[in-house]
């Protein structure tokens, strides 16, 4: 018999190739899913669902299995596993994807072991909508699912978008994503497009600059946690929603004030992971510096 899970997240598992103006990076773990379960393990036992191809390097999995993460749900196909590099510009803030190579993310087909399907918090990572609707056609009655989303399936499978967005209870994106989905420029009007969809919550990232909750009578921001320095931004957002996700399953909340206070901990997760490239700052991170850095960040958004 397996312990039970507080939270599934369904994603992707990359090699990546980095590089930012100071440093370059051959071949580190990437991808969506290892990010969030990564930053998800501080708070709950969180299942993993994703593939690899048989060229997957077991340190990785050695890594992941040593945070806590249930990696039942990882499958492991004949090739190569997926490939993506990308450059950033000097000041960081764009990036440009050089290469992408799918390999056995291609033909994935996300299937969760039975005793994932009870877990209350589902987390649906950045794939393809379709993959994304099969996941929840699989779980049984989820207290809260939240779902992410790419500029890329916004272009190509906006209806199958739509229709997950529709069944999920929050959606998160970044900015561009959110003008780009609804053609609304303003923030405000986006995310109240977004929110006709169907979902309770929109939840908008806004990089450096912190994050906007909104819901149908609410709205609500939290900037992010000022960093001297930072290494590598990449997967920031899948840390930064993987740690929300964490802390809403630990709360057993679903409610607005559940999420308000989880986002705090998904933006300290996240400004932890940016300080090195991959998962090398979450590997080495533990609770007491997450919650000390909650409190450090929660004094300097204090009015009193
Ligand atoms: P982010 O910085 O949030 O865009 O996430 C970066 C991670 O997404 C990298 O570690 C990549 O391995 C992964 N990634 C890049 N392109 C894709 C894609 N088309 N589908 C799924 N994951 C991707």
């Amino acid at each position: 018999m397996k312990s039970s899970l507080e939270l599934v997240i369904v994603g992707s598992i990359g090699i990546d190739t980095i590089e930012t103006p100071r440093e370059k990076r051959i071949e580190i773990l990437g991808g969506s899913v290892s990010y969030a379960c990564a930053a998800a393990s501080f708070f709950v036992k969180t299942g993993m669902v994703g593939v690899v191809g048989t060229d997957f390097p077991a340190e990785h999995r050695a890594l992941w299995k040593r945070m806590g993460i249930d990696l039942s749900g990882l499958q492991v196909e004949e090739g190569k596993t997926f490939r993506w590099s990308g450059v950033y510009e000097e000041n960081m803030d764009n990036r440009q994807t050089l290469s992408t190579d799918l390999n056995v993310f291609e033909t994935f087909s996300p299937e969760l072991p039975e005793y994932y399907r009870d877990a209350p918090y589902l987390f649906l990572g950045n794939i393809a909508p379709a993959l994304q609707l099969h996941v929840l056609e699989q779980v049984h009655s989820p207290k809260f699912v939240l779902i992410d989303t790419m500029d890329l399936w916004i272009n190509i499978a906006r209806a199958e978008l739509v229709e997950v967005v529709g069944k999920c209870d929050m959606l998160t994106l970044n900015e561009s994503e959110a003008r780009l989905f609804t053609g609304a420029d303003c923030l405000n009007e986006a995310a109240a497009a977004l929110l006709e969809m169907g979902p309770r919550f929109v939840l908008i990232k806004k990089g450096e600059s912190g994050s906007m909750l909104v819901s149908r009578e609410t709205s609500f921001s939290i900037p992010a946690f000022k960093l001297a320095d930072f290494k590598d931004p990449t997967g920031a957002g899948d840390t930064f929603a993987g740690g929300l996700m964490g802390a809403l399953a630990e709360s057993g909340l679903a409610d607005e004030e559940g999420i308000r206070q989880a986002m705090v901990y998904g933006g300290i997760t996240a400004s932890f992971g940016v300080e090195e490239f991959s998962l090398e700052r979450l590997a080495t991170l533990d609770r007491t510096q997450i919650d000390a850095r909650a409190e450090i960040f929660r004094a300097t958004c204090s009015a009193d």
